[in-house]
């Protein structure tokens, strides 16, 4: 049962294209509470259901949407992170705890993807995206093994923190990206020419980033590209998601901010939480659920969020 009664919503409208996003009666929906940091959510078609972190709790929450029951899916949980699922609808994690990518099979057995670079153990995975040649992207920075809160506090054996690449066919992993602080979210443009990651690396360094990237992929590389794309009105973006549009819906401080194609900020939806992360659901993905700090939140919204 929600938690709290549905509310109605707080915009920052920024440009008038928003009100063509946002239903006019679209209310806040109070979903779960009780998490210490809410984090990577994936909505599952295949059973209505929707999959988060609860990081530093080490576990992993569900929710039946249509009967709005939240339950406890894993304890310990590795203290996952970031979620996605592949074309075939498998879950695949990240994982502080182990420092790996890891995929569920459909009979629940568990697959480690990556858990190293080069011979050294990875950082602690954050978040993860599939492409369409069934690639697994994901970032690596230090958050699980800075301190013993969300992981195991560790010193980093590759020194750096770098997006990767799992190529589909061989296993073997590539460094995409190497020269963020703190690289986070992560994910396609619709055409998959561009790759955007958020750096929220203003949590190592002063004055350090807190911006959205673009990068250019080539047949499955990066190769150039990296310019900033847009900074996060306060706070960080997080974890963020395209809709079919190509708009990208990215987690801040204040909440959730939707930024056009170009990169234009069309407005924000206050929460009254820290968002971390959001993924479209529902039956016809109009639904935005948002991860943000003890709480899970939904919004329906005139916008189609793109697979997964
Ligand atoms: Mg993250």
């Amino acid at each position: 049962m929600p938690v709290r009664e549905p509310f109605d919503p707080t915009y920052d409208i920024a440009d008038p294209r928003l009100a063509e996003l946002i239903d006019a009666e679209a209310q806040l929906h109070h979903l779960a509470d009780g998490c210490t940091w809410a984090e990577g959510p994936v909505y599952l078609a295949a059973d209505d259901s929707l999959l988060w972190s609860d990081v530093r709790s080490n576990r992993r929450m569900r929710l039946d949407v249509a009967s709005g029951e939240v339950t406890v899916a894993d304890a310990p949980s590795n203290f996952c992170n970031g979620h996605t699922l592949d074309h075939l609808g498998r879950v695949i994690a990240c994982e502080h705890g182990t420092r790996s990518v890891v995929r569920f099979e459909s009979d629940g057995a568990r697959v480690t993807l990556a858990d190293r670079f080069d011979g050294k153990r990875l950082n602690s995975p954050n978040d993860v995206v599939v492409a369409s040649d069934g690639a697994v992207w994901f970032t690596d920075p230090t958050y699980g093994i800075d301190s013993d809160a969300e992981g195991y506090r560790a010193e980093s054996e590759i020194g750096s923190s770098n997006v990767y690449r799992i190529d589909p066919v061989d296993g073997s992993v590539t460094a995409e990206i190497t020269d963020m602080v703190r690289p986070n979210g992560l994910a396609f443009s619709l055409d998959e020419s561009s790759l955007y990651v958020s750096d929220t690396g203003v949590s190592h360094v002063d004055d350090g980033p807190r911006h959205l990237r673009c990068f250019d992929v080539d047949r499955g590389h990066v190769v150039g590209g990296g310019d900033v794309f847009a900074t996060c009105p306060e706070g960080v973006f997080d974890g963020f998601r395209l809709d079919a549009a190509g708009r990208i819906w990215a987690s801040g401080e204040q909440g959730v901010h939707c930024y056009g194609p170009d990169g234009t900020l069309l407005g924000t939806i206050r929460l009254p939480e820290v968002c971390a992360n959001v993924v479209f659901g529902g039956a016809d993905r109009r639904t935005l659920f948002m991860t943000a700090n003890t709480s899970l939140y939904s919004i329906r919204t005139k916008a189609v969020g793109r697979e997964v």
